[in-house]
């Protein structure tokens, strides 16, 4: 097959006939990606079966219902604020077509017969019904519908010929599958899965998007098969230090370290020791103290004559880790992310290079191709879930025998944790460091914002510093920046240059001075989008304050109330929610209210969301998946990993037929940088 074949699946989706710049825009925002391939990877979240014809007798409120009727009267409304309506009948009873907008006047003619689709409302009437075709023109009537996920401004039909085009942009493609699984499953091939999900003419069977998310979760397992062989086919090396560094460090941090955090160390001590390469999962919740801990692990690395390196997945983080690097670690450390620039990255390349610079922390930038080390030995990687799991593993290869700890807050199960990563040592850090003080949280409806606010005027007064989170608007930044801004006006009109701003679309150094500023004592109110969310520390913070709490899933609000307790003083934290909670979003608020162990929340989360959930992947801390539900579809994900492990033990270069057909499989998931360990040596 030629290398290109898959060009029209990464074509822009102004390729498709009747896709321009502004409808372009808009299906990206609903559908993640700009690409004619997101457009078919934007599965259907449900559907509308309408082949079932019924009388206008059997009409169930709420349902959705096809019937045949006469047009018997067209009421035209007294004032325009009231709905034009049409009066139908099939001699069971009668019902009403009503319409606030444009009368559909072509359509629903005085004395005909048509075909009328759409939502039954409670007084089994239908408004604006979504589709009227003529009795002859039945066939014109999608039997099945899709419901596709969408955002304001995009219609159904906005998607339906795109989709359909997008369709038929799909190369015929060799199976990757293994024909004995295929035949014992019975899966369509990757082609007509796609066609039976997102242009139906009957409700798709499980079987269609299992197929779909094996094929996701295959790239993803041969993906880091193939990165891990090439990580543990180098040898590792014995560290071991004198402990001087590390003694300083401690001095200068000032505490000691909690029994948990010792107990850690000495695990991560071994392991760097052992003449093997370490590959250790460090899972603690938020506050336990990770990050101390993994910089006496990299100081740990230096001691023993080598470099270490830490990966953050913000700009802000990195900010803030070489910050507490510089204060507590006794030798240079460097910073280096997309934001450094010229001069300055030039002269932190050779450092790297040489050896001169020990300690370097960043963003994805440490690892780009450019970047060479005189001897890393250690990388450790915070925060895990922003990073592809392949991506992070090559950090490994980036030294002769580089070592990776990896730093993670989700408490993803444990079986799940080893099939994403592979075999892995996981150690966990219970507990928070001493002294420290449990975050009281309270439930409030929105309603009562005036007196939150009055509240919060108090604490201010009383020298608090205070959080706040604006909400989650849509899937678009935009929309959410635009809430945070309004908020941030409001608050900043009542309290003044106290109130400082920070959200992921400032330029960062704007936004890396909102923080400063706030973590200073310069300004006493951070309004923020969840940029704060994973790891900022400014312990002087004790309120938190979300709105709209109900929107936010709940490792997240675990995620942002571990931004206060952080200190010796008492914290709160306010979570303010919509009125009309529904059962589970009111349990889910409770158990939050009720338990700060992040562990026991992850699993409670698990349980109440059960299925069907609307949330969906977005909650299970697993982002990234787009396709596949790594929780609901662990069955296929533990499949995926034999599978990818029998391949490659056959096939390790990917070089038979099927092996060939699973690199295309690796390119439509864009699996990049296990593609690079193919390509060399
Ligand atoms: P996380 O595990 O969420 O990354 P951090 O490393 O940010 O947690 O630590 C949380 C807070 O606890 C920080 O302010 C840190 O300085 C403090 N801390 C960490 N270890 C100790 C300790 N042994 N004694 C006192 N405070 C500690
Ligand atoms: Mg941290």
């Amino acid at each position: 097959m030629e290398p290109d074949s898959l060009a029209p699946l990464f074509a822009p989706l102004t390729d498709l006939r009747g896709v321009g710049p502004t409808l372009a825009g808009l299906m990206k925002r609903a559908c993640g990606g700009d690409r004619v391939i997101d457009l078919l990877f934007h599965l259907p979240e449900s559907f509308i079966d309408r082949r079932e014809q019924v009388s206008l007798r059997a009409l169930v409120p709420g349902q959705t219902a096809t019937v045949a009727v006469d047009v018997v009267r067209i009421e035209q409304p007294g004032n325009a604020r009231q709905p034009t309506k049409a009066i139908v009948t099939d001699g069971t009873g009668f019902s009403e077509l009503v319409f606030f907008k444009s009368f559909p006047t072509a359509k629903l003619i005085l004395g005909t017969k048509v075909m009328v689709s759409g939502k039954v409302d409670d007084r089994r009437n239908m408004v604006h019904p979504d589709h009227i075709v003529g009795l002859d023109q039945a066939d014109r009537l999608p039997p099945v519908e899709p419901v596709w996920g969408l955002t304001a401004g995009l219609f159904p039909w906005h998607l339906r010929r795109p989709m359909a085009e997008a369709l038929t942009r799909i190369p015929p493609l060799p199976e990757w599958h293994d024909p004995a699984l295929l035949a014992r499953e019975q899966w369509p091939t990757f082609a007509e899965a796609f066609a039976a999900l997102q242009t139906p003419t009957a409700p798709p069977p499980p079987k269609m998007r299992q197929r779909l998310a094996y094929d996701e979760l295959l790239a993803g397992q041969v993906a880091l098969a193939l990165v891990r062989r090439r990580v543990r086919a180098r040898p590792g090396r014995a560290l071991v230090g004198n402990g001087a560094l590390r003694k300083m460090a401690l001095a200068s941090f000032g505490h000691r370290l909690t029994v948990p955090q010792t107990e850690v160390l000495h695990e991560i001590d071994a392991d760097l020791a052992a003449p093997r390469r370490m590959l250790r999962l460090l899972q603690g919740d938020v506050g336990s103290g990770k990050t101390l801990v993994a910089i006496l692990a990299m100081l740990r690395a230096v001691e023993a004559g080598a470099q270490a390196a830490l990966l953050a997945p913000t700009e802000v983080l990195a900010q803030q880790h070489l910050r507490t690097l510089e204060r507590i670690a006794p030798v240079p450390a460097a910073l280096l992310t997309g934001s450094v620039k010229g001069a300055a990255r030039t002269r932190i390349f050779a450092g790297l290079a040489d050896g001169s610079i020990p300690l370097v922390v960043g963003t994805h930038a440490l690892f780009q191709e450019k970047v060479e080390y005189h001897d890393l030995a250690l990388a450790v990687i915070d925060e895990q879930h922003r990073f592809g799991v392949e991506e992070r593993l090559l950090m490994g290869s980036k030294g002769p025998a580089t070592d990776i700890l990896v730093m993670t807050a989700t408490p993803i199960p444990r079986t799940l944790l080893l099939t994403q990563w592979g075999e892995m040592q996981v150690s966990r850090l219970s507990g928070k460091p001493a002294g420290r003080r449990p975050v009281r949280t309270t439930l409030h409806s929105l309603a009562t914002l005036p007196d939150v606010t009055d509240g919060i005027a108090r604490a201010l007064d009383g020298g608090a510093r205070v959080y706040w989170v604006c909400p989650l608007v849509a899937e678009s930044e935009a929309n959410d920046l635009a809430a945070a801004e309004a908020r941030y006006a409001e608050l900043r009109d009542r309290f003044g240059a106290a109130v400082g701003l920070a959200h992921g679309q400032q330029e960062s150094a704007v936004r890396e001075a909102a923080l400063a500023d706030f973590a200073a004592g310069r300004t006493r109110m951070l309004v923020a989008t969840t940029v704060i969310e994973v790891g900022v520390d400014v312990a002087e913070a004790t309120v938190m304050v979300i709105e709209h709490a109900e929107r936010f899933g709940l490792a997240q609000l675990h995620q942002l109330r571990g931004r206060v307790g952080r200190g010796r003083e008492a914290s709160f934290c306010l979570l303010l929610h919509d009125d009309g909670l529904t059962d589970i979003a009111k349990r889910r608020l409770l158990l939050l209210r009720d338990t700060e162990d992040g562990f026991r929340i992850a699993d409670e989360d698990f349980r109440l969301r059960g299925g069907g959930d609307l949330l969906g992947t977005r909650q299970s801390g697993m982002p990234g998946w787009r396709l596949a539900d790594p929780v609901e579809d662990e069955g296929l994900l533990h499949m995926a990993g034999k599978d990818a492990e029998l391949l490659l033990q056959k096939d390790a270069r990917l070089t038979s037929e099927r092996g060939q057909a699973v690199r295309l499989l690796l390119r439509v998931f864009e699996r990049t940088a296990a593609m690079r360990t193919l390509h060399s040596g």
